[in-house]
């Protein structure tokens, strides 16, 4: 199979598709970005690396982080995690607060942005830094030690940020946060706006599709269960209330973000990121579903 004709031509199929979403704007410095851009990137597990459209181009990876974010918390934590967070799919929009109070403070899972929360304060706990923490773990896999994270962005975050901590306040006060809600945010915010390319992204993730190992540093991250794990909470969690619609029509784990991205994993072959900015209205990107959609399709790879 030849991937890069392959992906070439998904980018054309899905090129009509812009305009039929709208660039996230409730972050003010996320709306500046010029909404006519789609990457592709692969990365293989025996080395192999694709990509074409803006693939190269930085852009905010928003809630992917919290993917990675999960990854080295567990690691660190284990189950004690658990005790924390959920692993059950809310049905509700990323930043929904009306689960919190009927759930005693316990987030439904990871990916929400409270359950997010909460992992990124287990993170504190057992890092000091979560933020430097994930950076430098994502430098490292994605082969660039100048990652970092916008500083404008993760201003405008925390200037228009009184869901999120609306959210971190509720938590704390059923107990479920050690650390103070502005650190948590500040750490929070942070992580999501650090800056990847698609082809940085299918790198770092590259860990997710071998068992928990990285194929590029030959570190084993996560064991073979943990690796599980956290596949199968990005596939009925990981697009929020659309990770029905992602399971049936892409049939992969995938992590979404405000800012368009998307990190899919097929596990014992490749990892995967798209980027369009334009999102539907549950906040994942319109042509990056299509172009995931017609991946999975024509390649008949997907992990049913
Ligand atoms: N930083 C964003 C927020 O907290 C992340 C949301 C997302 O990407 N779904 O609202």
């Amino acid at each position: 199979m030849n991937l890069q004709a392959l992906i070439e031509d998904i980018r054309q199929q899905v090129l009509p598709f812009y305009d039929r979403g709208q660039v996230a704007d409730y972050i003010p410095a996320l709306a500046s970005v010029s909404p006519h851009q789609f990457g592709f990137a692969i990365h293989t597990l025996d080395g192999q690396e694709y990509g074409c459209g803006e693939s190269d181009v930085p852009f905010s990876i928003q809630s992917i982080s919290k993917a990675f974010m999960l990854a080295l918390t567990l690691q660190a934590d284990g189950e004690a995690l658990w005790r924390h967070v959920g692993k059950e799919p809310s049905g509700n929009p990323f930043n929904s607060l009306v689960q919190l109070e009927y759930e005693h403070g316990i987030p439904r899972n990871p990916f929400i942005n409270a359950g997010a929360l909460a992992v990124t304060d287990r993170a504190i706990s057992h890092f000091g830094d979560a933020h430097l923490q994930l950076l430098a773990w994502l430098r490292n896999e994605a082969g660039n030690p100048r990652l970092a994270a916008d500083e404008a962005i993760a201003a405008s975050e925390r200037e228009h940020g009184d869901r999120n901590a609306a959210l971190a306040h509720f938590m704390k006060s059923y107990g479920n946060l050690d650390h103070p809600v502005e650190t948590v945010l500040d750490h929070y915010f942070h992580n999501c706006s650090i800056s990847m390319s698609c082809l940085e992204l299918a790198r770092a993730g590259l860990f997710l599709a071998n068992h928990g190992a990285s194929p590029q540093t030959g570190r084993q991250y996560l064991t073979r269960s943990q690796a599980k794990q956290v596949n199968a909470v990005m596939l009925t969690c990981g697009t929020y209330d659309a990770a029905g619609e992602f399971a049936y029509r892409v049939g992969l784990p995938v992590k979404s973000g405000v800012g368009g991205g998307l990190l899919a994993v097929i596990p014992g072959k490749m990892s995967i990121a798209v980027w369009s900015p334009q999102l539907d209205a549950r906040g994942n990107s319109v042509l990056g579903l299509e172009a995931l959609d017609r991946f999975t399709t024509r390649t008949g790879l997907s992990i049913f």
